[in-house]
């Protein structure tokens, strides 16, 4: 089958790389001239692992190309996807769509033959329908269908999660779409992952009702670890007295400093006011959206107090950027409220992480000094902070860390290290929820 991706970004790269392997014939289109030239020298402009191998071993192949040109990628596809940024509207929280209605407009004007549209990015419920207006109006008597295929993937793990999903969520209104998308994830039958065929509204709901349920799983358990905190209990041990329940489960259960990342704060607000323009408020996950962006910039809090009430004129040095590992994306990261945090209060940052610096540079603070090593990081510091748990911190050699720290502070915000173990070694140690 003929594939056009409409967006090289995240999703649109990884799905376009995976339908590609899978056989399909596969154009990514991107607006963006710089990303489609690297990606056609070979470049990736995302860390992911294993994508740089999937994405050429296609494109050498002649199943994966790359352009900025519409009419090349559309004209001949049977099923095309917008797999572009939904990112939260400026002002009032909710999902900004234009990049997804100016996609529309250009596959309108270029498509030919009956194609079938897919939204892959996270959009709120009845975009699909205004898709199909916008083609209609624009290609009137054009013989096409619009599906909604939700993306669920995990960054960091994505290839694996396009290859091998729990399911693929599919809203469709006719036949002709169901049997083209079944078609197209065919090859997912070998591992029989359950395709999920549903209406177009239910679809698109489905996507941010399993998005704000994880977001609201890692809420609950970060206010456990408040009350761990101030009990004496101990919150790993909570979320594996309950995560054991089956009916819980033990993933999304670890505390932290909050969640960050592209997709949950911004689908957690937007689902906030796609309820509130229907008139039935979801408070629960209007709690979880304050909860969380209080939690962040609480952190500073927490550091402040482990360094004996102020970091004012301290050298803090911090570890992991990105909001979660083997990841470059720093959207939404804690990092972003914690580093400048500390800036404001007067610490000097240095900061360590494996991906992140290139996209950190923009979105930090410029006084912040970016270290090539976590060691390096550490050296003169009156405190380590964790914010990422990249593999590469979870064996750290505490000695050699310490060995040119000012004062042995560590405030583990990812619950890496065992608190027994640290102050072993001497340090005054901080964790969450413990
Ligand atoms: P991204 O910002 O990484 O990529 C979007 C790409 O679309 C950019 O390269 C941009 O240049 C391009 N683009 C925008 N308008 C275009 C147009 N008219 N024509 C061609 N290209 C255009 O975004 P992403 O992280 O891949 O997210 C895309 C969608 O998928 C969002 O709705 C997001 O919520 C959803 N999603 C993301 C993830 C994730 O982990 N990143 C997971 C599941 C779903």
């Amino acid at each position: 089958m003929h594939v056009a991706m409409i967006g090289s970004g995240y999703v649109g790269l990884v799905s376009g790389a995976c339908f590609a392997d899978f056989g399909h014939t596969v154009t990514c289109v991107d607006k963006d001239a710089s990303k489609i030239e690297a990606l056609n020298r070979g470049e990736i402009p995302i860390y992911e692992p294993g994508l740089d191998v999937l994405v050429n071993g296609n494109r050498f192949a002649g199943r994966l190309s790359f352009t900025t040109d519409f009419v090349t990628a559309v004209k001949d596809a049977d099923a095309v996807f917008i797999a572009v940024g939904t990112p939260t509207r400026r002002g009032d929280g909710h999902a900004d769509l234009s990049y997804v209605y100016a996609a529309a407009e250009e596959i309108a004007a270029a498509m030919t033959g009956y194609t079938v549209i897919v939204t892959k990015s996270t959009v709120p419920v009845g975009t699909a329908d205004e898709v199909e207006a916008i083609i209609k109006r624009t290609a009137p008597g054009a013989d096409f269908s619009v599906a909604s295929n939700p993306e669920f993937l995990r960054e960091g793990a994505a290839i694996d999660d396009f290859k091998r999903p729990d399911r693929v969520v599919v809203g469709v209104e006719d036949e002709r779409a169901q049997e083209l998308m079944r078609a197209l994830y065919r090859p997912l039958n070998l591992n029989e992952t359950p395709i999920l065929f549903t209406n177009r509204r239910t679809a698109e709901l489905t996507k941010y009702a399993a998005n704000a349920f994880l977001a609201a799983k890692i809420t609950f358990i970060n206010e456990m670890a408040d009350i761990c905190e101030k009990t004496g209990a101990n919150v790993q041990d909570v979320a594996r007295g309950i995560g054991l329940d089956r009916r819980i489960g033990s993933k999304f259960l670890h505390a932290g400093p909050g969640y960050g990342g592209s997709c949950f704060p911004k689908d957690t607000l937007a689902l906030v006011r796609t309820a509130q323009q229907f008139n039935t408020p979801t408070r629960i996950i209007e709690a979880v959206v304050e909860v969380n962006a209080a939690r962040k910039r609480r952190m500073v809090e927490k550091i402040e107090a482990a360094c004996d009430g102020s970091v004012k004129g301290k050298t803090i040095a911090v570890l992991g950027l990105t909001f979660k590992p083997e990841t470059d994306d720093m959207r939404d990261a804690p990092s972003l409220d914690i580093v400048p945090g500390l800036i404001e209060r007067g610490a000097t940052v240095q900061a360590h992480d494996p991906q992140g610096v290139k996209e950190a540079k923009h979105m930090l603070p410029d006084s912040v000094i970016y270290c090539d090593t976590p060691y390096d990081a550490a050296k003169d510091a009156n405190a380590v902070v964790i914010i990422t748990e990249w593999n590469e911190y979870r064996a750290l050699d505490i000695a050699e860390l310490s060995s040119t720290m000012k004062e042995k502070v560590m405030v583990d915000l990812r619950n890496i290290y065992r608190p027994e173990d640290m102050e072993n070694a001497g340090f005054s140690y901080t964790g969450v929820g413990r």
